[in-house]
């Protein structure tokens, strides 16, 4: 089985699908990340070159550790995240077409902000692309209308799940990919605030009580044709 999740900020994956990825690898599916922005407005500090470049390095140690195959990132600077940039379309379709995925994660269609919205849309978007033969740009069109999963929004707000996946063995895990993006645990806390290890922990920990488990991840599938299936796709 292959896995592609498209999320926006490196860290996005990790936040509301970590645990469901780390399972995907333990049950022996070939995973792949792929982060839209690159995050480089996300610091007090550290000004955005320099940014984008550590939070690269945050997100291949946090890849590393959920185990997966490989880490894309389409490199588009914070708030410039948009679903008619058909360079980004172009370039997630390729994503597409070289992961063959079974199945994509991706951002629900409304979060809190714009970037995450936009790039919910460019994973739909590109993956119906990817199966026009006249749009090939690196690889041959892959024919498949890829079932997508909607993963949380941030902390839950506004998403009532259908589906559940139990992440209580990959809970320190997720937390552990969480804890490299040490860029994001000094900028959550100085610019909104936040304990982000333990914000995620407690999201993880609500999710797991509305399923009956000690940690959970929450999905609403994509349900417009042909994107519906009979497969039981999520871990
Ligand atoms: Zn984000």
């Amino acid at each position: 089985m292959n896995v592609l999740a498209v999320g926006c900020h490196p860290d996005d994956l990790e936040i509301a699908c970590g645990g469901t990825l780390a399972k995907y690898v333990d049950q022996g599916a070939d995973v792949y990340m792929c982060h839209v922005a690159n995050g480089n407005m996300g610091h007090v500090e550290i000004l955005p070159e320099p940014l984008a470049n550590l939070r690269a390095v945050e997100s291949e140690s946090a890849g590393e550790v959920l185990g997966v195959k490989k880490v894309f990132n389409l490199d588009i600077g914070d708030i410039l995240v948009n679903r008619f940039d058909y360079e980004a379309v172009d370039a997630l379709a390729d994503i597409v077409r070289f992961v063959k995925p079974d199945v994509i994660i991706t951002h629900n269609d409304m979060d809190y902000m714009q970037d995450h919205i936009e790039t919910s849309r460019l994973a739909f978007n590109s993956s119906f692309i990817a199966t026009l033969a006249h749009k090939s740009v690196q690889y041959a069109a892959f024919n498949e209308f890829v079932p997508i999963y909607f993963m949380d929004t941030l902390a839950g707000v506004d998403f009532i799940p259908t589906h559940y996946v139990d992440v209580t063995k990959q809970i320190d895990r997720k937390l552990k990919a969480l804890e490299c993006h040490e860029s994001q645990i000094k900028w959550m806390l100085e610019h909104d605030g936040i304990d982000f290890l333990d914000m995620v922990r407690t999201c993880s920990r609500y999710r797991g009580y509305q399923c009956g488990v000690a940690y959970a991840e929450g999905y609403r599938p994509c349900t417009v044709y042909p994107r519906m299936t009979t497969k039981q796709l999520l871990p």
